[in-house]
């Protein structure tokens, strides 16, 4: 059992263990070099030794920080003043004003689409699709495979159908002012992601509390909103922050806690082969990330503290 503080990680995930580290690490080495080119660079002047190291370093070190923060706001996703809003504050650190932009322009672009580009798209994804089976040593024209490129692409357009959505088309007018100042739960819900490092599944349940501020959410639109930013390219630790955060913003409750304990297939099916591990990430903000007992409390009701 983890002592839980404000944002916890329990089984980390391997790539996302190393990523802090490696960007911190190193601020000219670049960790790639192979003793070859030590040997070339020891024959050469000091400043064509700087030259070779620093582009590399630079854009590795560029490269692997971004990884795990958000990628650029798209200007468009800021907030309009004219806009009424159901109750939506200033952008949260988290999700932006209506939770599309990350990452970007692109998936605006999705959600505006012409039924000619949304064609246009699906034969391009399929055709990178057919590429990948031939790299793979396989013949995209055998029968068996005919229809897969396209299948696979249909397939792959849906499990990022998130992005095309937002929480103000979500949450709508649900929010309902009940006077109500306890714990709701809304405990195992099943989410179904795709780990933006490899492209391969992440499964899981996430469980939803939150204590109201009077005001409570229809219980729907919990599950929904945690599809919403599960239907997209993610890593555990962004997604279970980034329901918390939305929720916090469209309903500003007390305090809110969100926890998702998963199996990620590119840890089971490949790399350390841990078929059994889970990965547990929690985000808790407000009164059940200031308060040790309210965090307990959560923790017991989703049944956290019995295992
Ligand atoms: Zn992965």
């Amino acid at each position: 059992m983890v002592n839980f503080e404000g944002t916890a990680v329990e089984v980390k995930h391997n790539n996302v263990n190393s990523v802090n580290e490696s960007a911190v690490a190193s601020s000219d080495e670049h960790p790639n070099r192979t003793s070859e080119d030590d040997t070339r660079q020891e024959d050469g002047s000091r400043k064509k030794r700087q030259r070779d190291r620093k582009q590399p370093s630079g854009r590795f070190l560029k490269r692997r920080h971004y990884s795990i923060s958000k990628a650029a706001r798209d200007p468009r996703d800021e907030a309009s003043p004219t806009e009424p809003e159901l109750g939506v504050r200033s952008p949260s650190p988290v999700i932006d004003f209506d939770g599309l932009s990350r990452p970007s322009r692109g998936t605006r672009d999705r959600l505006d689409e012409t039924p000619e580009q949304a064609a246009e798209r699906l034969s391009k994804l399929s055709g990178a699709v057919r590429t990948i089976l031939e790299c793979l040593g396989e013949d995209p024209n055998r029968q068996g495979l005919l229809g897969t490129p396209e299948r696979y692409a249909k397939a792959m357009l849906f499990f990022t159908k998130g992005y095309e959505e937002n929480i103000r088309d979500i949450v709508q007018d649900a929010i309902f002012h009940e006077n109500h100042n306890e714990f709701v739960i809304v405990k195992d819900i099943e989410v179904f992601s795709l780990c933006e490092h490899h492209l391969v599944p992440f499964t899981g349940k996430m469980h939803i509390g939150y204590i109201p501020d009077k005001d409570v959410i229809g219980i729907s639109k919990l599950p929904r909103i945690a599809n919403m930013f599960s239907r997209r390219l993610q890593i555990q630790e962004r997604l279970t922050k980034e329901v918390a955060h939305a929720i916090m913003e469209v309903l500003k409750p007390q305090g809110i806690g969100v926890v998702v304990e998963s199996s990620h297939l590119c840890m089971v099916m490949r790399g350390v082969e841990k078929t059994t591990a889970t990965t547990v990430t929690s985000c808790v903000l407000g009164c059940i990330e200031k308060r040790q007992k309210t965090r307990n409390e959560f923790f017991n009701l989703i049944g956290l503290n019995r295992r």
